[in-house]
């Protein structure tokens, strides 16, 4: 059987966004689809696994609603579905940039103009463009485009504080990427408020890129927020940039530290997996509830055991 994992997002007013997101999730339901969905006043933000049926139902019923019809689709052939639950929660942004309240940035009103995957990969090699990712450090460590500027961040609420370190590159052509496009719609709508003048986003991130321009020019991996951890973009000339967290070797394989309480996301290569039994380091691997380790390195979080009276 043959399921699409599907990823989107669209910026688009939602008026009693906490009741949309409880119909919303029951709608989902209904369609037998997993995947995790983030409803706020200022839009969706969702990755969802389905039958083909179902997510082709499902982006029709999304487009047939005129606040959504402008949604991109970036839609994945996966061999079994990428989540298992079905989670759609109200949030209060559908990215956090602990900037909402300031009310100094909406993409609806004054983002970085759109570049596509094309007009991307054309103008990546040039002298004037500074490309910056605006992912956070296990994202990038995993895979990034070549030549861009990374920012130390945990977060993309820490986004905001790196614009001053910024700031040299004011002069310059900033075309900004991150995963599917989300981030950028805030972070190019911020570059644009501290005074950027010629900003440029990737529309629809590296996964529409690795669609669209066989990923040219992308090193590495690009992590994905589902059961699959990372995946594969760049068909034209691939690299694996990331290195093992512990022996510095060459590997792709990204795995979360077996000890639950640690969960670090880190690179790790099969060698060290094995010794270390998928922790981060031996200090880990003592933890009384440390998870078995399958090879793979990821674990389904399972809920919090409540106390029965
Ligand atoms: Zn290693
Ligand atoms: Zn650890």
């Amino acid at each position: 059987m043959i399921y699409n994992t599907l990823l989107y997002y669209c910026y688009s007013p939602i008026a009693n966004a906490e009741q949309f997101a409880a119909d919303h999730l029951a709608f989902c339901k209904s369609l037998g689809l997993v995947g995790r969905i983030i409803v706020a006043e200022e839009g969706l933000n969702g990755t969802v696994s389905g039958t083909k049926e179902a997510s082709d139902l499902y982006m029709a019923q999304i487009k047939a609603d005129e606040r959504f019809a402008k949604t991109d689709f970036k839609i994945d052939e996966v061999a079994e579905p990428s989540f298992i639950k079905m989670h759609c929660r109200y949030k209060a942004e559908i990215v956090h940039s602990g900037l909402r309240d300031t009310g100094i940035i909406n993409p609806n009103e004054k983002t970085g103009k759109y570049l596509e995957p094309t007009e991307f990969s054309e103008m990546l090699n040039r002298d004037d463009v500074v490309v910056l990712d605006v992912r956070s450090n296990y994202e990038h460590n995993l895979g990034k485009f070549k030549n861009a500027v990374t920012l130390d961040i945990e977060n993309f609420r820490d986004f905001p504080d790196q614009i001053e370190a910024l700031a040299k590159y004011k002069d310059k052509k900033v075309m900004t990427y991150c995963t599917g496009g989300i981030k950028c719609e805030k972070a190019s709508a911020l570059l644009l408020h501290h005074g950027f003048t010629d900003v440029y986003q990737l529309h629809g991130g590296i996964i529409k890129y690795g669609k669209e321009a066989g990923g040219k020019d992308f090193e590495g991996k690009c992590y994905v927020f589902d059961n699959r951890i990372a995946v594969d973009v760049n068909s034209v000339n691939p690299t694996i940039v990331s290195v093992c967290y512990n022996c510095g070797k060459t590997t792709p394989k990204m795995i979360n530290c077996a000890n639950p309480e640690c969960n670090e996301h880190i690179t790790q290569c099969d060698e060290c997996g094995e010794n270390l039994q998928g922790c981060c380091s031996v200090e880990c691997t003592t933890h009384p509830r440390k998870r078995p380790y399958d090879g793979t390195g990821y674990y389904v979080k399972v809920p919090q055991q409540v106390a029965k009276v």
